[in-house]
């Protein structure tokens, strides 16, 4: 499906977005991605919107990414003999590892690496940081606190630990059952929440055995910190605002927002910016305009991809949300300021063949009537190459593998075309530009680029680069072949 915009748009499926004829229309409006959440729905539900998606694809014949959210070391408490309780500002609360149900007083944290993190001073922040609690003193199986901000506390509650990098394993025992699930089933990114350091990108990478993408969610304060390593062992990156402006103070997350979608450019990398985009369109049909800012924003950055959660999943009007997203896009990009920003922004990166090669690709787009950039990229590098220069005209990108096609989609300005596999450099020339005329970028009299590796089939090859017209007679027009 041609869209008329860079941006792509991921949107989260749930109990809102279900059923075949829903999904197909949230296609339709623009999401470019669907995310199933592993936090929430069993494996049967996943199975099933996993098939949906697959057949969608295949009816309008479209290539989508399907991105699969592992839930991550995510802490909660016990329960409650009440249910819930009200802590008070200054009142004592004990957390500990006993298994009687919690009071006023005290409840149970049944995550045991947590004391041994734990210190006096630390923070511990519950129910999406609404309520605060400060570490006075700590032992093997308790923490006793201090309320800072009172509020009520109930049974299960999500507890955050800002402070201390915690000595969890970055894949729970759930989250390896569905990442294996997931991998069988065949899904083309894999989500990472809390991801602490490298090391767990590089273990969810081996456990996914190159059947997925690696994306980490940054939504804890030392992926900050440590964000260059960890950005150079995954694929992708996710600006996860939720749980992050937990973590930090919330006026921290704009400036990270755009620290990590320039360092992710500059590495070729896709970034997500996720998390209470258009929030209010949970429950209605217009969004404020401080969300449309916020989209918009986004896109001024250059961020590969914007994100519904709840607006798609939950929300009343899943397909108004997309449609808002893709109203947007379209309005940021038609503005001559966004064209000026994206490549005020551009710097010369790498100093390969292929990034020489996608550079002039670019140029000659910019200084002369050519109508679009066709690629040949097998595995997608060359692509990704492509996608960071934002060029002014569409890109598309050829190649013989779906799995390529479908990772890609969550990358700027990619349209993916599967080609039969070629073997010649004039083959690829007449693909790219059947590409260019059946997605409608293209009249008989236009010019493209097209670039691609030869020896074919090698991967990292990019090394030609034809501006050719799109009228097949004159591609070799006395070529007797
Ligand atoms: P979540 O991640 O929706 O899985 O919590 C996104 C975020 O924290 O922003
Ligand atoms: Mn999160």
């Amino acid at each position: 499906m041609r869209r008329h915009r860079n941006v792509k748009i991921v949107a989260t499926l749930g109990p809102a977005s279900n059923d075949y004829e829903m999904i197909k229309a949230l296609h339709e409006a623009g999401a470019d991605v669907f995310r199933l959440n592993m936090s929430h729905g069993d494996h049967s539900e996943i199975k099933v919107r996993h098939e949906i998606i697959r057949q969608v694809e295949k009816d309008l014949n479209s290539p989508i990414a399907i991105l699969a959210d592992l839930q991550g070391p995510k802490l909660r408490v016990g329960v409650f003999a009440n249910g819930e309780e009200e802590l008070v500002e200054g009142a004592p609360f004990r957390l500990d590892l006993a298994d009687a149900e919690g009071d006023v007083t005290r409840v149970k944290l049944p995550h045991k690496e947590i004391f041994d993190a734990l210190k006096p001073g630390a923070h511990l922040l519950v129910n999406d940081g609404k309520i605060k609690l400060l570490v006075k003193d700590c032992g093997a199986d308790f923490a006793d606190c201090e309320v800072v901000v009172g509020g009520t506390i109930s049974n299960r509650k999500g507890v955050n630990v800002p402070d201390v990098t915690l000595p969890v394993a970055a894949l729970s025992e759930k989250d390896r059952k569905d990442l294996e699930f997931v991998c069988e089933l065949g899904v083309d990114w894999l989500a990472l929440s809390f991801v602490q350091r490298p090391a767990d990108v590089e273990e969810a990478r081996k456990l996914a055995k190159g059947r997925a993408a690696i994306l980490s969610k940054i939504e804890k304060p030392n992926s900050v910190k440590v964000f260059d390593d960890i950005l150079a062992v995954s694929d992708g990156i996710m600006v996860a605002r939720g749980d992050l402006g937990v973590e930090l103070p919330v006026q921290n997350v704009p400036p990270i927002q755009k620290q990590l979608v320039r360092k992710c450019r500059a590495a070729a990398k896709p970034v997500i910016v996720a998390t209470q985009m258009l929030e209010s369109m949970i429950e209605s049909p217009m969004p404020t305009r401080a969300e449309v800012s916020d989209v918009a924003t986004a896109i001024y950055e250059g961020a590969d991809a914007i994100m519904l959660s709840a607006e798609s999943a939950a929300g009343a009007y899943p397909i108004e949300a997309v449609s808002t997203m893709n109203n947007v896009a379209w309005e940021v990009e038609s503005d001559p300021t966004y064209t000026e920003i994206i490549e005020a922004s551009r710097r010369a990166e790498g100093q390969s063949v292929a990034d020489g090669i996608v550079s002039a690709a670019r140029e000659i787009a910019e200084t002369t009537a050519v109508k679009a950039i066709c690629c040949f990229s097998q595995s997608g590098t060359t692509a990704l190459l492509v996608s960071r220069e934002r060029p002014r005209v569409p890109i598309i990108a050829l190649t013989s593998y779906m799995e390529t096609a479908r990772r890609l989609c969550l990358s700027w300005g990619t349209n993916c075309v599967v080609t039969g596999s070629v073997d010649r450099f004039k083959e690829a020339v007449i693909a790219a530009v059947r590409a260019a005329v059946s997605q409608d970028l293209v009249a008989k009299e236009d010019l493209i680029v097209v670039t691609a590796g030869v020896p074919f089939n090698t991967p990292g090859t990019t090394n030609i680069l034809r501006v050719a017209p799109c009228d097949e007679r004159l591609i070799y027009p006395s070529d007797p072949e």
